[in-house]
């Protein structure tokens, strides 16, 4: 049986090493204890089973210590699956159309 993954953000696995500053926060994380395929679907998830994840997913976002910092690194990177702190693929990609992407002067779809 394959070793499931944690769902910590940024957590691929390597317990080895100590952490960098820049990612102490997952050691606070609600998710570390968690099967990463709550926070990440797969490529033939239907919609109606990735809104029931993710609500699922954001329900323990809600509840972390460190949502504030995981939001703002998945912003920032910008990390472009799964949910973190709080956001969805959908949601950080919407920001970024809306607030990035004007930043910078480019055109943005419109919708
Ligand atoms: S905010 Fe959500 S995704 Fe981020 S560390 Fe906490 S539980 Fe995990």
């Amino acid at each position: 049986m394959p070793k499931r993954r944690r769902a910590i953000p940024g957590g691929r696995g390597n317990t080895s090493r100590p952490p960098k500053a820049w990612t102490r926060w997952h050691e606070d994380a609600a998710c570390a204890d968690l099967p990463s395929q709550l926070f990440y679907g797969h490529e033939t998830e239907n919609s109606a089973d990735r809104a029931a994840r993710e609500a699922a997913a954001t329900a323990v976002c809600e509840q972390c210590p460190v949502r504030c910092q995981c939001e703002a690194h998945a912003v920032t990177m910008p990390e472009p699956y799964g949910v973190w702190g709080g956001t969805t693929e959908a949601s950080r990609r919407n920001h970024r159309h809306r607030v990035v992407a004007p930043a910078y002067g480019k055109t943005t779809r419109a919708s």
